[in-house]
């Protein structure tokens, strides 16, 4: 087995579901006893979201990159970064170390695919929603159009997730704006909803939103556990649906 390099505490409330989710992939597919080989390293939330507020993604950026090469030197074979915002520094992350980042936009990406739907609705920080590393990448990679809510809607969302979420709140009345953001999403065309924050998963639970519904951090877990258990075997072939930029063989 694969051990997965997990860069997390963005927030720890997510992280906690991406360690289960992980686990649990692993136990699902290997039998009761199994679990993952795992890194995780953990960052304090509150330096990575003052980085966030100055506008300093070369901080932030320099921050992860340090944490991908401590999960390098304690013998991470990949890297994951546990939050969508946070990916505006991917390629910063992926140049500080010789290992894959496996990058929540493709495992999200390959799943909308997978429904054959084209339009979705993006769900996440403002970040998230108004700066194109999501949405391009997305529409570039995986011929996905994603919709955002209206401004006065993307900063609501956006303080739910800073001062609730992220706080380990969860709330009904946001659960219920969230349901509102997707039904309002599916009236301008969307025909699912990406949950674009590592929190909204926790916060939607099994409430029921009408389309499908994309949470990306439990698929960014589960393109980890197709990683970690991957075989090396000679001849061996991929799944057809493996991330992009895994290594074979
Ligand atoms: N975990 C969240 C995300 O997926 C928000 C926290 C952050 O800004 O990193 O974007």
């Amino acid at each position: 087995m694969r051990t997965i390099g997990l860069i997390g505490g963005m927030s720890w409330e997510s992280t906690v579901e991406y360690y289960r989710l992980i686990n649990r992939g692993v136990r699902d597919r290997l039998g009761p006893l199994h679990s993952a080989r795992l890194l995780l390293d953990s960052l304090d939330f509150s330096v990575i979201a003052a980085c966030q507020r100055a506008g300093d993604w070369d901080g932030a950026g320099a921050l992860l990159a340090e944490s991908a090469r401590r999960l390098q030197a304690g013998g991470a074979d990949c890297i994951l970064i546990s939050a969508n915002t946070m990916h505006i520094v991917a390629d910063t992350v992926a140049a500080a170390t010789a290992l894959p980042l496996l990058h929540i936009v493709d495992a999200t990406g390959r799943a909308i695919h997978a429904l054959g739907l084209d339009t979705v609705l993006l769900l996440g920080t403002a970040f998230t929603m108004e700066q194109p590393f999501f949405r391009e990448r997305m529409r570039r990679d995986h011929a996905v159009r994603c919709l955002v809510p209206e401004p006065s809607q993307r900063a609501e969302l956006h303080r739910v997730i800073y001062e609730e979420l992220c706080a380990g709140q969860f709330h009904p009345q946001a659960r219920q704006y969230l349901l509102q953001l997707i039904a309002d999403g599916v009236r301008a065309g969307a025909q699912g909803a990406i949950l674009g924050c590592t929190e909204l998963g926790l916060l939607l639970g099994d409430a029921e939103a009408g389309v499908p519904v994309f949470d990306t951090a439990a698929l960014h877990a589960a393109a980890a556990v197709d990683f970690a258990l991957l075989e090396r075997r000679v001849g061996f072939s991929p799944p057809l649906d493996r991330p992009a930029n895994l290594p074979v063989g």
